[in-house]
């Protein structure tokens, strides 16, 4: 749905889907986490599944759960560091756990799609960026066309960023927006002025990504029907995104370069699990 069609959305959709909902933001759901799963059912899951005939390609999601800030309406697993010791160590442990998934996995089984989400995947520097790609590639069959997407959280985002997602291969870009009102970002700890989120899709339409969408909260303290975000007079007049609306009662959550090539609330509290869209989506 491009952003400048929200206006022409069928309201029975909102009725539809406006209603509490299981999480979708991670496979298998949060709920289905416990005691009993433990290594040995993880391992035989996985033998499992990779053992079917003609098992479809496969999806890697990687979480990356540093934010700067916590968003009080975040339901994800998240925690608020900007310890670069321990970012940088949390990177090292994804890369030793795909070295444990690897062999695992059949080795004509092609990854197809690739998503990054948190937490904020930006919370690694551009080389760490380039270094977890290159690891996936270098242990993984990446397709050349492989959908490759990223939460981009605005705020804390620097060009070098866009560029080092871009030249890594992402193609696809869910940015966390919610809503453009000072009063709402506020009152939800999120403050994030229009200029930024307009230079952040600035950096990304340079970068050569096309797949963009914004995500957008309805719900928060504050809005009303009259305050509701108004695409054709804000982000919509530099670029043409998606909008993701999600709801607070729910709890929720898109280079040119190519993979397969190249190189390559509750939540008061620290930690949390999310739902941010395609998610992947929140950022
Ligand atoms: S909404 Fe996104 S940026 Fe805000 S705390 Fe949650 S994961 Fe972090």
């Amino acid at each position: 749905m491009a952003i400048t069609q929200f206006n022409s959305v069928d309201p029975g959709l909102f009725s539809r889907y406006s209603r509490q909902g299981p999480r979708y933001t991670s496979y298998p759901t949060a709920n289905l986490f416990g005691p009993d799963v433990d290594e040995a059912l993880y391992r035989s899951e996985i033998a499992r599944t990779d053992g079917r005939p003609g098992a479809p390609p496969l999806s890697l999601y990687f979480h990356i759960p540093f934010c700067d800030t916590l968003c009080y309406f975040c339901g994800c697993n998240m925690i608020v560091s900007r310890n670069r010791q321990k970012i940088g160590s949390y990177l090292d442990m994804l890369i030793a756990e795909m070295d444990i998934l690897r062999p695992l996995l059949g080795s004509d089984r092609e990854v197809t799609q690739i998503a990054w989400g948190g937490g904020t995947p930006t919370s690694l520097e551009p080389d760490e960026i380039r270094r977890l790609a290159d690891a996936t590639r270098a242990r993984f069959s990446v397709s050349e066309d492989a959908e490759a997407g990223v939460e981009l959280d605005p705020r804390e985002l620097r060009r070098e960023h866009v560029m080092a997602l871009a030249e890594s291969g992402f193609n696809r870009v869910s940015m966390g927006v919610q809503d453009f009102d000072p009063t709402v970002q506020e009152a939800v700890n999120r403050v994030q002025p229009l200029d930024v989120t307009l230079q952040a899709l600035e950096w990304v339409a340079e970068a050569g990504i096309t797949s963009v969408n914004l995500d957008l909260m309805y719900g928060l303290p504050h809005q009303t029907i009259a305050t509701r975000p108004r695409p054709r007079s804000t982000a919509s007049s530099r670029s043409r995104p998606t909008a993701s609306p999600s709801s607070t009662t729910r709890t929720s959550r898109g280079s040119s370069g190519t993979w397969g090539s190249s190189a390559r609330r509750t939540c008061r509290r620290r930690t949390r699990r999310c739902g941010s869209s395609w998610r992947p989506s929140s950022g």
